[in-house]
């Protein structure tokens, strides 16, 4: 992702470009407060019923991918545990309570335009009723052979996996 910062949050002089640990960072020409961009970092969660036969995918109702369907995600909050992130963020889109049962994958997701850090959870339903919500305009569960159009690399290499049995 691309990253901008112009001002030095420290002193409001107008910040440079100059070599620090590596690579070019801002710099103020003032007080040499450095500006260091922190990575995105996005939970999913796959989410399986009936004998793993049926994946829960929601349908995105802003963009990117407006229209397309994805796993439940979202961001993961400064100082919030991501298991935490990934529980919160199924519960106000499909409004389903659900545990995480294992790690799937971390995945680096330069091509998204939302995270740098994707990371994957699989998790197990416990309750609630479907109902999709927050900005998620539909929330269904889908068969192997019956995937909707999808809008992620990481939804559809994980989706990819199911299909063939490498999860
Ligand atoms: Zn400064």
């Amino acid at each position: 992702m691309s990253r901008v910062a112009n001002f030095c949050p420290n002193c409001g002089a107008r910040l440079t470009q100059q070599e620090r640990y590596g690579r070019m960072r801002p710099v103020c020409p003032e007080c040499e407060y450095i500006v260091f961009f922190e990575p995105k970092v996005a939970v999913v969660v796959f989410l399986l019923r009936n004998n793993d036969a049926e994946l829960l995918l929601v349908k995105r109702g802003m963009n990117p991918g407006k229209g397309r369907w994805a796993l439940p995600a979202g961001f993961v909050d400064a100082g919030e545990d991501p298991k935490i992130a990934a529980i919160r963020e199924v519960k106000e889109e499909t409004g389903l309570d659900v545990q995480i049962e294992r790690l799937l994958d971390v995945f680096h997701a330069n091509d998204e335009g939302l995270a740098d850090i994707v990371i994957a959870y699989a998790g197990r339903v416990l309750g609630g009723t479907l109902k999709a919500d927050d900005d998620a305009e539909a929330a269904a569960w889908f068969t192997r052979e019956n995937i909707p159009p999808i809008v992620f690399t990481t939804t559809d290499t994980l989706i990819k996996r199911w299909q063939v049995g490498s999860l």
